[in-house]
């Protein structure tokens, strides 16, 4: 059975191409497709015109994922780096605690979930991290 043009999804096209001869005998050929399913024919113009869409879509596709795309690998370890290099040096200085003990290491761990919650924000994300979802039950 063959489908309208409207419930058909234009999956197959083909070359149409037909002669035409001007009521000045001056021939011309037109080019353009034609769905194998359903027999729409589209001219150039048209199916240029869709083209132009299709990439301007493209493009719009690029520019919505474009924050998450520069958000790297090595992006988040310079501002993790960054964080605890403050950390550190706020040690130094306070001598709050030794470097050394366990609390030094928990710290960190909340230093860069703070690093991940603000690249999140930056995103326009917010993703649970691993300390947000509290401990796992054993096994
Ligand atoms: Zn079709």
């Amino acid at each position: 059975m063959t489908p309208t043009p409207e419930e058909c999804r234009h999956r197959e096209l083909k070359w149409n191409i037909t002669a035409q001869t001007s009521v000045m005998a001056i021939q011309t050929t037109v080019w353009g497709v034609e769905c194998v399913g359903c027999g729409r024919k589209w001219d150039v113009g048209q199916v240029m015109q869709a083209v132009v869409d299709l990439s301007a879509s493209q493009e719009r596709v690029l520019e919505l994922e474009r924050p998450r795309r520069g958000y790297t690998k090595g992006v988040r370890d310079d501002a993790r780096r960054r964080a605890l290099n403050i950390l550190n040096g706020w040690i130094d200085v306070t001598g709050a605690l030794q470097r050394e003990a366990s609390y030094y290491y928990e710290l960190q761990a909340v230093i860069e979930d703070a690093v991940e919650c603000g690249a999140q924000a930056a995103l326009g994300i917010r993703e649970p991290l691993e300390a947000e979802r509290g401990p796992e039950s054993p096994p």
